[in-house]
């Protein structure tokens, strides 16, 4: 049995709900901060793995940039302490409107994937009068072995300006009166755990950097992206190793004098701090398999439908034997199933079960598939300081 939630607040709730341990939150916050200080760099948190007002401001308050990738991010993170000049825009497909608003929020940068968007920013800017900060997204054609769901640095990819375009893009900044150019952008996918990824990436800016420098394009940001993963069979370990990472970049990477270094985790800074809890509601009892059905879904939790994502399953509630479970959703999809062949102990009908590292790409993912309803978000702070009833939730998720 799992101690280390509160279980007798969590009897109380209504399942299923999000439940975010905030000390851990801090603690990796803090430390990641840390580090980047130490080394000069500069880590822009991205919003999409977990968009929750109460863990933005967190990661705001604490000197954080945001790297959005859309105009509701943008407004997001606005409207949770970001500052405007810590605000950076990426996205594939911006639309004019999330080109305007960024424009006229004074954001920091659009990283900017195409020939095309750097002329549309550029006469939406010109319109405005005003001069638009831009990097270039750049395809490095680097693989990082992750699911192919994804991987977002290889040449059939639909991310990143491919090399045969960047002899266009910088006659196109050259003759764009209205853009800023900044830097160079990458990044090369998501859940990357093979650390030497890391290193190829940097060789290949390297190079990149070079070639735009030859061609009087010298970068004053370099910003190498996020996909930093996490271990997700063990979501109570020592964490993920920050400091590794980091050092990559500095031994690895070719610095010009002056010249910036930014992240942009997103996984790797709120994955490990939350769970999804939910109540057993039926065992059913297959040919050779035996299903534990849950109350929560893939509506709530999509990474398992979506790309045969692990996390790992607990029961909180029993101390009996072990046996093996197909643990799934209530969803009319077969794909709806977070965990096959999974040993738990004997698990009955009211059962607590907690997915585990659930803080990124859980909530932000989730949907009203079979008109299912947003379910409710619990802090680890708020539940063990209020002895709250669990219909007036003072931890319900804001906005
Ligand atoms: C999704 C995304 C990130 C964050 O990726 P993680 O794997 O969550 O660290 C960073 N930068 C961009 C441009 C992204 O699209």
């Amino acid at each position: 049995m799992k101690t280390r939630f509160p279980l007798d607040q969590f009897q109380k709730l209504e399942t299923p709900f999000y439940y975010y341990d905030v000390d851990l939150l801090n603690k990796t916050l803090d430390e990641v901060s840390s580090l980047a200080r130490q080394y000069g760099f500069r880590v822009h948190y991205a919003l999409k793995a977990n968009s929750n007002v109460p863990i933005l401001r967190r990661i705001s308050s604490r000197g954080y940039g945001a790297d959005c990738v859309s105009g509701y991010e943008v407004r997001r993170a606005l409207e949770t302490g970001f500052n405007p000049s810590d605000i950076v825009f990426a996205g594939v497909g911006k639309a004019d409107w999330e080109i305007e608003f960024g424009l006229d929020n004074g954001i920091s940068c659009f990283n900017s994937e195409s020939i095309q968007e750097l002329e549309v920013i550029n006469e939406i800017a010109g319109r405005k009068g005003v001069k638009a900060p831009i990097a270039l997204r750049i395809n490095p054609h680097v693989d990082a072995r992750t699911h192919h769901y994804i991987t977002t640095g290889i040449e059939e990819n639909k991310f990143g300006i491919n090399p045969w375009d960047w002899d266009k893009v910088i006659k196109c900044i050259g003759r764009s009166a209205n853009l800023d150019w900044q830097g160079l952008h990458f990044h090369i996918g998501s859940q990357i755990t093979d650390i030497d990824v890391f290193k190829g990436l940097c060789s290949r800016i390297n190079e990149i950097q070079a070639w735009f420098a030859c061609n009087m394009f010298t970068p004053k940001i370099i910003n190498v992206g996020g996909g930093l993963g996490i271990d997700y069979s063990k979501p109570d370990g020592d964490g993920t190793d920050f400091k590794t990472y980091f050092e990559i970049f500095s031994q690895h990477l070719d610095l010009q004098y002056g010249q910036e270094v930014h992240f942009e985790p997103g996984r790797a800074l709120v994955a490990q701090s939350g769970s999804l809890i939910s109540k057993v509601l039926y065992i059913k009892e297959g040919v050779k398999t035996r299903f534990a059905i849950l109350d929560a879904g893939m509506t709530e939790l999509i990474r398992p439908a979506l790309y045969q994502a692990f996390h790992l399953i607990e029961n909180l509630t029993s101390d009996r034997k072990e046996l093996l479970y197909d643990v799934v959703g209530p969803i009319c999809e077969s794909s709806d199933c977070f965990g096959k062949a999974v040993n738990l102990p004997e698990t009955r009908r009211g059962d607590l079960i907690a997915i585990r590292s659930a803080g990124a790409y859980g909530e932000t993912m989730s949907s009203n598939y079979n008109l299912r309803e947003k379910v409710k978000t619990w802090y680890s702070d708020e539940i063990i300081s209020n002895e709250q009833s669990t219909h007036t939730p003072s931890g319900k998720q804001v906005g």
